[in-house]
Formats: structure tokens, sequence, C-alpha cells
């Protein structure tokens, strides 16, 4: 779901505000807006990729996912052991986009009796791969039955030093704006799938074969987390002035650093990085391929915003691309295309994308 700021919430026939109107943040802040804090080391609550928590000379940083069968994820053509290790990773994003550095975590399952034990291993052992290359220790969690298909929720704590915690609200106008990696695949990923989706069938053990589109598929069904960022912007001797990961989409991601940081911004198209045979499978799909990059998500890329006097420092970092600046809040949020035309910048995330 995407938010509607503009609109009053429409209501039901009973009087009741109905969520599909609220959307998912509208219904965030509906429910948050009693919430009060009693301890001065909760330095961030809501509002950003994770919590942040005073601990003396360090911060925690706590993170909570939920993946839910029919929403986030397709059993059909998902392996357990992949979905496992993708409910880790989301989570693990979270903590790099606070450039922060992922330690424990819990797994909290709630299953129909339709899996068996054997499913439940495969999912395990995707956890336990993702916690093995992250060097994450899985400290516990919960498990119940369920109705109905199968949750997964995941919380994370990580660490960092005060002064390097970066927040999605730290960004000024000016700054450059940069994303790592490269954007859209996963969301290509899906569209291959969904349309192959009628010749997969539920069976722990299966992989799909599927050869030719193994970097968009393997951009959907077993997402990275880019820790790695940390040490490499660290090298580069630059600190991002705000920063979140691209789960929803890089729209939806830069209108939260634009909100949280009260800012506009200015995107270049031509400046979106986009796999080269991803553009071409975009237009046999008949989508411009920056869309699939603006509105696609899953992608767990970093979108940040440096100084823009650490431009030289950054400007030539393989695996990061400039893509446009924040600007003061009362010049708007647009993308320029290569002709010079501004569109403006909406947050159409992967739900809106997939009611569609
Ligand atoms: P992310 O995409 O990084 O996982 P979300 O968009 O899910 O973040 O959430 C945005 C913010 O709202 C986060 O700070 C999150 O902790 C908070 N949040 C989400 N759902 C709830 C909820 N039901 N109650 C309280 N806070 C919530
Ligand atoms: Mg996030």
């Amino acid at each position: 779901m995407y938010e509607k700021k503009d609109k009053k919430p429409s209501e039901t026939k009973s009087g009741l505000t109905s969520l599909a109107e609220l959307g998912e943040f509208g219904l965030i802040d509906r429910l948050t807006r009693d919430v009060r804090h009693y301890h001065p080391d909760t330095l961030k609550g809501i509002g950003d990729d994770a919590a942040v928590i005073d601990a003396g000379d360090k911060v925690i940083l706590l993170s909570t996912d939920l993946l839910v069968e029919g929403i986030h994820f397709d059993l059909t053509y998902m392996p357990f052991k992949h979905l496992g290790y993708k409910a880790a990773v989301v989570n693990i994003s979270d903590i790099a986009a606070m450039n922060g550095i992922p330690k424990q975590m819990t797994v909290s399952l709630a299953v129909s009796s339709r899996f068996s034990a054997e499913a439940l291993d495969e999912l395990y052992a995707g956890v336990v791969m993702a916690c093995n290359k992250y060097k994450v220790d899985l400290v516990g969690g919960d498990t119940s039955s369920n109705v109905k298909g199968l949750m997964i929720s995941v919380s994370i704590i990580g660490e960092a030093k005060k002064e390097d915690v970066v927040y999605r609200s730290g960004a000024m106008p000016g700054d450059l704006i940069c994303v790592t990696g490269d954007l859209g695949s996963a969301y290509i990923g899906l569209l291959i799938l969904e349309r192959e989706k009628s010749v997969f069938q539920v069976d722990p053990n299966m992989q799909p074969e599927l050869s030719g589109f193994d970097y968009q598929i393997g951009r959907q069904l077993r997402p990275e987390a880019r820790t790695d960022i940390r040490n490499l912007l660290i090298g580069t001797g630059v600190k991002p002035t705000s920063m979140i990961d691209i789960s929803d989409g890089l729209a939806s991601e830069v209108l939260h650093i634009c909100k949280q940081s009260n800012t506009g911004c200015r995107l270049f198209e031509a400046k979106i990085p986009i796999d080269e045979y991803t553009k071409e499978l975009a237009k046999e799909y008949k989508i411009i391929p920056s869309v699939a990059a603006l509105s696609g998500g899953e992608d767990y890329e970093l979108l940040f915003t440096v100084k823009q006097d650490d431009y030289e420092k950054i400007k030539d970092v393989a695996g990061i691309s400039i893509i446009g600046h924040m600007t003061a809040l009362s010049e708007g949020k647009y993308m320029i295309t290569p002709d010079g035309k501004s569109i403006p910048v909406i947050a159409q995330g992967w739900d809106g994308m997939r009611a569609k």
C-alpha cells in the first residue's frame, strides 16, 4: 500500500475507516499517535529503518519485519530455503541502512498443519545460511500454529557508535543523492516468476529452472543486504547525511528521506543504475525501465545522501551512482527525464503495483 496524503480516509458503510484508503503509512501514523516515550535512552522511535537506543558509548539498533504468505511471498515459486534467507536478509538490510553492524536476531513462525517439518527445516537452513554469511547470532523466537498459511517475523539487533548512525532525517538541500548497485531487477524477476508460476508445484526441494534470468530471479528470491557499504564508505572518508534501504522502490524511499529531512529532490532518470538485460526485459513487459527501479522495490540496495563537498571522494567509487540532489522543500520532488521534462516523484510502492 502506498500513502495517499491528500485524501481523507473514506468511511465504510458501517461508518468505520477503511484500511485501504488510510494506506500503510497512514495506518502506522494513526495507530502510533498516542505513543510516548518514558526512557531518555530511546533516541529514535518510530520512523526510521531501526529504532536507536542509547547504550553508553554505543547505540543499539532494533528493527522488525513480518513476512506473510500470499502477501510477501508465494510458495509456488519461492523455495523455503530462499524464503528463510530473505526473511533474515531484509532485517539485516534495515541495520545496514542505519550504518550499523547486525548482531543478533530472533525468528518467529506461525505455521499451519499444511507444512511438513522437512519444509520448515529448509526454511531454517536458509535463515542459518544468512546468519552465517552476515555473522548474526540467532538467539530466540517463538513458534505457533496458524489457521492458514505461513508467517515469519524476524527481529534484529544491531550496533553502532553513536556518531556513526545515519538517519533518514539528515539530508540538506544541495546534498547529492547516491544509490548502491542497480535497481529494478528484483521486480522484473517477480514478473518472470509470476509468468512462469503455473509450471511450479509446491515442493520443498524444488529449485526453479529458469535459466537465462538468473540475475533477475536471484534478486527477487535471494536478495543480499549491503552491509559492505559501511566499510566502503569508511574507506572513502565519507559519512552519509541520510540513508534508507530500498525495500519499496526508489520513489517511495527518496520520499521518505525528503519527508524526514524536510527537503525536496531532483532525480535524473538517465543516472538511475539499471542492469542492461533488465532494461531489455522491462521493455518486453512494456514497462519503462526507470519505473521498475522507482516503483518495483525489493532490491535492498541503499539510498543515501552525501554533502556536495564529498563529490570528489564519491564520484568514482565502483558500485555507487550519483542520481540527483536534494533541494529546498519548496522546489518539490521531481525526476528529470533525458529530454528535460520534470515528472513528480510519486510513491507507488510494491503493494500498490501488485494490486493493479
Ligand atoms: P521498513 O520498510 O524500513 O521496514 P516500515 O515502512 O515497515 O519500515 O515502517 C516504518 C516505521 O514505522 C518504522 O519505524 C517501523 O518500526 C514503524 N512501524 C511499522 N509498523 C508499526 C506498528 N504496527 N506499530 C508501531 N510502529 C510501526
Ligand atoms: Mg528499511
